[in-house]
């Protein structure tokens, strides 16, 4: 047994996925899994395909990898602007990806022409997050370049909101992006099969009564992983926002009594000791900055956070308090979530009620047969 873990329940996460695909389809957007904060985790990636998506997102090459050599071949869109030093993996592994740069593009098409492949472009555009995009101005310009280009092909456009700088989608942005989408294709008589509109905060706009245009794709990774909407952190009503749980090991206890000294102060300070501490312990758990964002675990009721170092995570505990050996379990944000899928001493265990559509290069996975309800 391997400790810190993660415990990753599969069914939670095709019950989310599922909810968002059927939902969305009703308003005709298609449903692309975002696989970043998961590092490309082939099995959980599958379990999004099994619940209907029409691909997979991600920001890194090294985590499309991943997913190829476990043998997926769905359709794998770079959502991160491709580094241009990378170009010929991205044509090798990646069906399409998101652009800006011309120069990055013609190196794609390049790349592209060498293995006789035509790769897929969607043009992103600037719509107030201030991270990526091409300006809308010059958006037709570019979509003709990019036109006149052997070696890719013009699928779509995109936007993304709220990553940067927290600004939210709004009827009118959403209805920016469904002009120049018809604008474009009006300019340079090509069709954008593809108009993306966004990740998990475009949810509210898709699910209000007002009309999509052209957006008929969202690329959603948070709230189908963590059921929560990202802007609100609130959780998302009908989804499960336990699908992962971490679990860290207790490997010191104490009493939670004031010590003369130093440090006592450094406590108190910090954390104001009360008489209330008498029905208090003092744990150490093997966990630390290392692994995780600290601050994105959330403590389980009757614990406190004290502090945490680069291996280490302090809390008080209410009585009867857990002994050396045992582990606590925490829900985690998007934030720790990303970062502990990530971490090389986080073992990650995947509960599935049900296998796999198609067979993976060591998918890893514990049969277990479980029917837990929605909590509300
Ligand atoms: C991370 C990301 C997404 C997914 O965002 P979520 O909030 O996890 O849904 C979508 N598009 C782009 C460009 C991203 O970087």
């Amino acid at each position: 047994m391997s400790s810190p873990y993660i415990e990753v329940d599969l069914a939670k996460i095709r019950h989310n996925a599922h909810t968002f695909v059927e939902q969305l389809s009703r308003r005709g957007i298609n449903t692309t899994g975002v696989t970043k904060a998961i590092c490309g985790h082939p099995a959980i990636a599958q379990v999004m395909l099994d619940a209907g998506v029409v691909g997979l997102a991600e920001a890194r090459i090294s985590n499309v990898k991943r997913l190829r050599h476990a043998g997926m071949t769905c359709p794998i869109t770079l959502i991160r602007t491709p580094m241009l030093t990378q170009v010929d993996q991205v044509v090798e592994f990646c069906t399409a990806s998101y652009n800006t740069q011309l120069i990055v593009i013609a190196a794609l098409a390049s790349a592209a022409r060498r293995r006789n492949k035509v790769h897929g472009i969607i043009l992103m555009v600037e719509m107030g997050d201030r991270r990526e995009g091409i300006m809308p101005n010059d958006l037709a310009s570019i979509a003709h370049q990019v036109k006149m280009m052997r070696g890719v092909t013009l699928l779509g456009i995109g936007a993304n909101f709220a990553c940067l700088s927290g600004i939210a989608p709004d009827t009118t942005k959403m209805a920016a992006l469904s002009l120049l989408a018809n604008e474009t294709e009006q300019c340079n008589g090509v069709f954008l099969a593809h108009v993306s509109g966004g990740n998990s905060a475009n949810l509210p706009w898709a699910f209000s009564d007002k009309t999509v245009g052209r957006i008929n794709d969202l690329r959603l990774g948070e709230a189908i992983l963590l059921g929560v909407d990202p802007l609100s952190g609130e959780p998302i009503s009908g989804l499960f926002t336990d699908a992962f749980t971490l679990f860290a090991e207790v490997i010191e206890t104490h009493p939670n009594a004031i010590i003369e000294g130093s440090d006592t102060d450094f406590f108190c300070d910090r954390h104001p000791c009360t008489s209330n501490q008498q029905n208090t312990k003092r744990l150490l758990l093997a966990l630390g900055h290392q692994d995780i964002d600290i601050l994105g675990l959330e403590m389980p009721h009757g614990n406190t956070f004290i502090g945490a170092t680069s291996d280490h995570l302090v809390i008080s505990q209410r009585a009867p308090a857990l002994n050396v050996g045992a582990s606590l379990a925490f829900q985690i944000n998007y934030s720790a979530l990303m970062r502990a899928m990530a971490a090389p001493d986080i073992e990650i265990r995947l509960l599935t009620d049900q296998p796999l559509s198609v067979p993976l290069r060591t998918p890893n996975m514990n049969q277990r047969k479980h029917v837990r309800s929605l909590h509300a």
